[in-house]
């Protein structure tokens, strides 16, 4: 199936999907959104207010910084693909927890198997746990490694960075580094030649990083 037809088979199941309690509260599923070509995939934690409202991800205040956390990065909202690791809004905008994290899972997998990028951003904790389970943010955030076929960027999340200074500009920081992390990764082998770093105890760190 092509790319642009998964995604939209994607959007459909979870439109209708009631694999976890989140479906009751939601209003509008929210499955994700760019180009099925997209070279980069930004991933978030899960729908709040106005993306319950709008079906749509990061609309609200965290969307705003990140658009501008793009720009600063020279990458525009509509050459990335945006999503979440749950597609439905946790009540009061509570974390997900972990039996809902496993509901939603095989969506995000599925669309990142349809567009197949280079570089993947984890935006939060929950995000990042899906490549690192074990890692703190503190430690790791900003570093590009490869794991699974992927180029993995942990990031802050933008909605945490709001409201903390400190980790405002780290965020700002790490963002500035995306234009050479994605031109690096364009020189990285080709993915079905990459050695799966899957089973060993630590990912392979690009050494400029
Ligand atoms: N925060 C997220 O993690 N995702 C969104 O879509 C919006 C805010
Ligand atoms: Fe289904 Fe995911 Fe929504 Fe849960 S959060 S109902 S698994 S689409």
């Amino acid at each position: 199936m092509k790319a642009e037809d998964s995604l939209h088979q994607i959007a459909i199941e979870v439109a209708a999907c009631t694999k976890c309690i989140l479906h009751h509260s939601r209003k509008n599923a929210v499955p994700g959104e760019g180009p099925p070509d997209a070279e980069i995939i930004f991933i978030g934690e899960g729908p709040g207010f106005h993306e319950n409202e709008q079906g749509r991800p990061f609309v609200g205040a965290a969307g705003k910084f990140l658009d501008e956390l793009l720009a600063s990065a020279g990458l525009k909202r509509e050459q990335v693909f945006i999503a979440n690791v749950v597609k439905c809004r946790p009540p009061a905008n509570r974390d997900p927890l972990p039996d809902e994290l496993d509901a939603c899972s095989e969506y995000l997998e599925r669309q990142i198997q349809a567009i197949n990028p280079r570089v993947i951003v984890t935006l939060g904790r929950y995000s990042m746990a899906r490549y690192l389970p074990n890692a703190r943010i503190s430690d790791v955030h900003g570093q590009a490694m490869h794991i699974k076929g992927h180029l993995i960027v942990p990031m802050y999340h933008p909605a945490a960075a709001l409201h903390q200074p400190s980790l405002k500009t780290a965020v700002e920081r790490d963002f500035a580094q995306l234009p050479e992390i994605i031109a690096k990764s364009a020189e990285a082998p080709p993915i079905n030649e990459q050695p799966d770093v899957e089973e060993k105890a630590e990912p392979k760190q690009l050494s400029l990083f």
